[in-house]
């Protein structure tokens, strides 16, 4: 069996908007909730760059197994974002436990244009797709959503796992389930995550979409990785 292990966002699949996807969400919950707010999102953003668990993949983190513990946990982050746009203490907090809502909805994801092509080449070929991501809780209702779930062998999330890349257990959950594969490929748009996680545990790995100088094998999208996978 030959296995491809890809990362989901950035890779697979996108959420849209101008701005970076957590400051899109936060913005999208005050377009709603306060319509002509007037909020620079740049002020938003320095509260989303820290406090999510991929920030500190060194910590394994089985406490927030839940969705609502893991959401949970970022809410404080949240409202300090919405504070320092304004908002009072009440309404902050209101606004904070809406973010998991407008991240979530479905209509805001996208599969890049070059994904399912990809999968569907790469499966004519013998290769099976798993998902090994950095994701919220419920990433499985994004992806069936998607209509990615029929195209994969199994989904790895660290929200469930507890284990963020490049953390070894990610990746070593992976190989443990993958006992008789011939070959193994981590595909993901990371350096330091996907290729750099991937290489640590003994994984040989493809980066795409965002090149890293010295970064190798690269490709722009995902049409290139069927010629570097054949070896
Ligand atoms: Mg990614």
């Amino acid at each position: 069996m030959k296995w491809l292990v890809w990362d989901f966002d950035g890779t697979l699949a996108y959420r849209v908007g101008e701005w970076p996807a957590w400051t899109q969400a936060l913005l999208e919950v005050l377009d709603r909730q306060t319509p002509g707010h007037g909020v620079d999102p740049e002020l938003l953003s320095p509260f989303l760059r820290t406090g999510f668990p991929w920030h500190s993949p060194e910590a394994h983190h089985p406490h927030l197994a839940s969705a609502d513990a893991w959401w949970g946990a970022l809410e404080p982050s949240f409202a300090d974002a919405f504070r320092e746009a304004g908002a009072d203490e009440v309404s902050a907090e209101k606004l904070a436990k809406a973010v998991r809502r407008a991240y979530l909805h479905p209509d805001r994801w996208r599969l890049y244009e070059d994904a399912l092509p990809a999968l569907e080449g790469l499966s004519s070929r013998g290769w099976r797709h798993l998902l090994l991501t950095n994701h919220v809780p419920e990433l499985e209702e994004i992806v069936r959503h998607l209509g990615l779930d029929r195209h994969l062998h199994g989904i790895y999330n660290s929200a469930e796992t507890g284990y963020e890349k490049p953390h070894p257990e990610a990746f070593r959950a992976v190989l443990e389930d993958l006992p008789d594969s011939n070959a193994v490929w981590i595909i993901g748009d990371n350096a330091d995550a996907d290729v750099a996680g991937a290489k640590a545990a003994g994984i040989p790995a493809i980066l795409v979409r965002r090149r890293r100088e010295g970064v190798e094998p690269y490709c722009e999208n995902l049409t290139g990785i069927a010629e570097i996978v054949r070896g």
